[in-house]
């Protein structure tokens, strides 16, 4: 039926294997995974990636999925970033059902951990300064020095830490550290800080905490609370795993989670961080997170991919131990794929060019059938308006053109799709300027439907518009936001400098057909010969559509790069 490849199935990756020998050998019932965003921005494709391994996993052993909030920063989180994140993750399909957790449910026990730690003499009060600490803490080829706070008592500890949850001291004057190995090689195992004073507000627990735990020390322990099976983590976690799996030994917790890292998406012509997609919004380098040229998955569906085509995205790039670019075309074909099933046809004409029929009788306007997808006949059909005066694509004529433009040109014919054929006979041009502002054609009455009942071909078929029913509105043409491949290339360079000055078009002329109209906002369509478009959900308006290109008919950007 389409054009698209099928996703050829793949072999199990190897978290895929891992789950299925641990059911296989009895180790887990059921798998149970966790999505854990930090909410301090929206989501990005790169957690898209986590998102399917993550909820893909529990769907396909039958486990669950649950969404967890890893909210133990109350300075850099919102609560606006806990409905954005809620919102992306159903629009991709998934579903925690009633397993929706915050880290900060958790405080209370993590507290009582820390305490437990003191207890055992594995944690301590330190009272260092950070540029003290810093100095302490050696470097990869040397070992640290041991804190002179190191070897308080139980009870001092006991006494001091519970000062620092009483808000009895300041912010920075102590931490509660690990007692783990200032000589270890992993700078992580250095007697890492696990709790800090912070005097803030946290959106869930209001001012009831002073101190909040680290996010090492948290993420293992909401794991094992939530008997998590399989933790799974980008590769940069893998030095931090030994600190995950100390933590859960020391208190010896009822269960211990596997934690398994993967390799990160990168994709060329982006940048991933939500610290730095966050740069490009608070400096008006786009209008906001949803920004169509943004790789967020609320700037993507805005753009108009949709959820299946973003899984599918997941699923062709697979899950693997080693880190490697994906290339942007990848990400494209996925949505072109999809949306070449999926996307009813329609005309669009994004520069117009009058055409004034002069044998076409004047003030009749006929109805012309058009099918809404010329490989799915299920998709059914509607009438287009035809009459004497149209726009076709500026780009469809050219004077004194060369013998393979198959368009028009004074005396070529050409096939109005749907319609009839067309012969152009003359042009007028602006006075002023030479240029072609009107062409008059003849068309052939006998042609209706795009065959001559002659016999007689015409290499083109072109789209067209009747001039008086038309839609005016106004498209967002996007190419990509960066010039290079990878803007963080190079640490010297700021990665703003390498943002792409042209990646946003504004065609404020154009024309749709009228059943376009009252289309809603979110609306994916292909414009024959243009490509696909969106109706855009946040700026159209009925009577002022705004449509965002998608993506084109065709990979035109690995022609570019050649
Ligand atoms: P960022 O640096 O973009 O803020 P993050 O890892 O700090 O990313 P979190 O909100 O902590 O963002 O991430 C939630 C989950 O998404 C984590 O398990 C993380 O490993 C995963 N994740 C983040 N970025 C990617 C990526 N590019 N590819 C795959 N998984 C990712
Ligand atoms: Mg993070």
């Amino acid at each position: 039926m389409s054009n698209s490849e099928p996703i050829t199935e793949k072999p199990l990756d190897f978290i895929r294997q891992i789950v299925t020998e641990d059911l296989k050998t009895g180790k887990h019932p059921t798998p149970v995974t966790r999505f854990p965003p930090e909410p301090n921005g929206f989501l990005h494709i790169g957690h898209a990636k986590s998102i399917c391994l993550n909820f893909g996993i529990a769907s396909e052993f039958n486990g669950r999925c649950y969404l967890r909030f890893d909210d133990t920063n109350p300075s850099k989180e919102e609560t606006a970033y806990v409905q954005a994140i809620k919102e992306d993750v159903k629009w991709l399909g998934f579903d925690w059902g009633d397993n929706l957790f915050y880290s900060s449910d958790y405080f209370d026990q993590l507290y009582d951990f820390a305490l437990d730690l003191i207890r055992r003499k594995k944690a301590f009060v330190c009272d260092l300064s950070a540029d003290e600490m810093r100095e302490y803490r050696g470097t990869l080829t040397e070992p640290g020095k041991e804190s002179p706070h190191r070897n308080r008592t139980v009870e001092e500890n006991l006494e001091l830490f519970q000062g620092m949850k009483n808000g009895d001291f300041s912010e920075g004057s102590h931490v509660l550290r690990a007692k783990i190995d200032m000589a270890s090689p992993n700078l992580n195992m250095r007697d890492p800080i696990i709790y800090r004073i912070m005097n803030l507000h946290h959106h869930r627990t209001g001012d009831k905490w002073c101190i909040y735990p680290m996010y090492d020390y948290t993420h293992c322990l909401s794991d094992a609370i939530e008997e998590i099976t399989h933790s799974l983590c980008t590769l940069e976690f893998e030095d931090h795993r030994p600190l995950y799996d100390w933590v859960l030994d020391t208190l010896e917790t009822p269960v211990h989670p596997q934690q398994i890292e993967f390799a990160r998406l990168n994709l060329t012509y982006t940048v991933m961080s939500k610290r730095k997609l966050m740069q490009l919004v608070q400096d008006g380098h786009v209008s906001d997170w949803d920004d169509p040229r943004m790789l967020t998955v609320s700037g993507l569906r805005r753009r108009g991919y949709t959820p299946a085509s973003i899984r599918d995205f997941c699923k062709e790039i697979g899950i693997g131990k080693k880190e490697s670019w994906i290339d942007m075309g990848v990400l494209e074909n996925c949505v072109r794929n999809d949306l070449n099933i999926t996307a009813p046809r329609v005309m669009g004409v994004l520069d117009p060019l009058k055409v004034v029929i002069t044998n076409y009788p004047e003030g009749t306007v006929e109805d012309i059938e058009a099918k809404n997808h010329p490989q799915n006949p299920e998709m059914g059909s509607r009438t287009l308006p035809f009459s004497r005066e149209i726009y076709i694509e500026r780009t469809d004529f050219m004077e004194n053109a060369p013998k393979k433009f198959f368009r028009l040109d004074i005396g070529r014919e050409v096939r109005l799709r749907y319609a009839y054929f067309i012969t152009c006979v003359s042009v007028v041009k602006d006075e002023d300027s030479g240029e072609v502002i009107e062409l008059h054609c003849t068309y052939d009455p006998e042609t209706y439907g795009g065959n001559a009942p002659d016999g007689r071909k015409v290499k083109g078929t072109i789209h067209w518009l009747s001039a008086e029913q038309a839609e005016r509105c106004e498209i967002r043409m996007y190419d990509r936001l960066f010039k290079v491949e990878n803007p963080d290339a190079d640490k010297d360079v700021n990665f703003k400098e390498h943002l792409n000055p042209d990646s946003l078009t504004s065609l404020n002329n154009c024309l749709v057909e009228p059943s376009l109209a009252d289309a809603k906002p979110g609306t994916c369509v292909q414009f024959e010969r243009q490509g696909y478009f969106c109706i855009d959900s946040r700026d159209s308006k009925p009577g002022a559509l705004v449509f965002n290109r998608t993506v084109g008919l065709r990979d035109s950007w690995a022609k570019r790069k050649k």
